[in-house]
């Protein structure tokens, strides 16, 4: 095939003990999937089930030092727990949900909080505030054969040595097999697509400057640092 233009280079996320690295398709996000972040948004755990919007593929970055975005006096952080999918899935349960599992990273869902807040009293999409460049952050990928499958364990995010976000993966609402399963009924999951599983409580504002640091037990860490616009 001939193109009009070079085709963009493919996005990828380097891989614990391999050379090779894993192909980026789709990034899918769960939102409301921690109580207590549910909370903390206004809403209410009993009533607001996890939603799902999603980031374009070229969203992920590995890069240690971040530009500060444009249209934002808000940018916050969520640390989340990130599903690699290596497998296709349609409409499967949640028991067959981990053979689509290729392994696990801890990633940042880096939002634009204050568009968020106006997108959501509008009614309109939050695409500007979730899906802009450098949105995704991500660490190495552990290979599920490593890392076994993390359904229990700490997840935190420190601003400048800061502990901000403290919370553990079996407070998800929703477990890593039953967001696949759900899931595969909307969309076919298909090998390169991550999972960003949601948040806990304490998310809050970055300022150029900023160093964040992410742990997730058994997983993996992230140290990105935003540098203000020249
Ligand atoms: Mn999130």
């Amino acid at each position: 095939m001939n193109y009009v233009f070079e085709p963009p280079r493919q996005t990828s996320v380097p891989v614990t003990g391999e050379v090779a690295e894993f192909p980026v398709r789709r990034i899918w996000c769960v939102g409301r999937n921690y109580a207590d972040h549910t909370r903390e948004m206004g809403g209410d755990p009993s009533k607001d089930p996890p939603i799902f919007f999603s980031k374009p593929a070229d969203a992920v970055t590995t890069e240690p030092s971040l530009l500060f975005p444009l249209h934002t006096e808000n940018l916050s952080y969520e640390v989340e727990l990130v599903v690699a999918i290596s497998g296709t899935g349609l409409n499967v349960s949640p028991e067959q949900a981990s053979e689509l599992i290729y392994g696990y990273a801890v990633g940042l869902d880096m939002t634009r909080r204050d568009l968020q807040a106006a997108a959501k009293k509008a009614g309109q999409p939050w695409d500007l505030s979730k899906g802009f460049d450098q949105s995704c952050p991500i660490s190495a990928i552990v290979p599920k054969s490593k890392s076994g499958h993390p359904d229990a364990g700490r997840i935190t995010l420190e601003v400048n040595g800061v502990i901000k976000q403290d919370g553990k993966l079996e407070d998800m609402i929703w477990s890593v097999p039953r967001i696949i399963s759900f899931l595969s009924t909307y969309v076919r999951l298909c090998p390169g697509d991550l999972i960003m599983t949601g948040t806990p409580s304490g998310v809050g504002p970055v300022r150029p400057g900023d160093t964040l640091r992410a742990d997730c037990e058994g997983v993996g860490q992230l140290e990105v640092t935003y540098t203000a616009r020249p």
